[in-house]
């Protein structure tokens, strides 16, 4: 062949070969010198390991841990002060270690000054912002939710909505 690569200019290549970006000539000389090259073939099997390695590793699922589950199934007391000390301390602890936590617990208070700035608003705003705001939060998750969820959070906006309206009523 007349434009076979060195073994040199084959491992400078890998990275991107692995990463399947050559165009399409030059990878065809590549795959060549692979098929004739044992050395190399090793490399690039060693390379495509530890590349797929890295493209498996989900950043998300890395923290989806037990303490997570717990920090979610918390968070709502956490935020209103209902908890004990101890597991107040447990709940910042994991807030503060793990990014999805630290996320939910931005977005939970996002959610409740959203609330508390409602106050200022007139009724009707406030009532269109809010159902609008829950209905963005439930069609985010919409994906990783069963029926059964669903219901719930629908029958959740009810509740709200007409605690809402309660208290809309005592405040105008
Ligand atoms: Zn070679």
């Amino acid at each position: 062949m007349q434009n076979e690569l060195t073994c040199n200019q084959v491992i400078a290549l890998m990275n991107f070969y692995v990463e399947d970006k050559l165009n399409s000539k030059l990878k065809e000389y590549v795959d060549e010198h692979l098929r004739n090259c044992p050395k190399c073939r090793a490399i690039y099997m060693r390379s495509k390991k530890i590349v797929n390695q890295v493209l498996s590793e989900n950043p998300n699922e890395k923290y989806q841990t037990k303490q997570y589950e717990e920090f979610k199934n918390n968070i709502s007391a956490y935020i209103d002060n209902e908890l004990d000390e101890k597991t107040s301390v447990r709940i910042k602890k994991i807030a503060i270690t793990n990014p999805l936590a630290r996320k939910d617990l931005e977005d939970m208070y996002t959610f409740k000054r959203l609330l508390h700035n409602s106050f200022d608003k007139t009724k009707s705003e406030w009532k269109s912002d809010y159902s609008k705001y829950i209905i963005n939060k439930l069609n985010q998750y919409e994906e990783i939710e069963d029926p059964f969820t669903k219901i719930i959070g629908a029958f959740a906006v009810m509740i709200m909505l007409i605690v809402i309206g309660f208290l809309a009523t005592l405040y105008f």
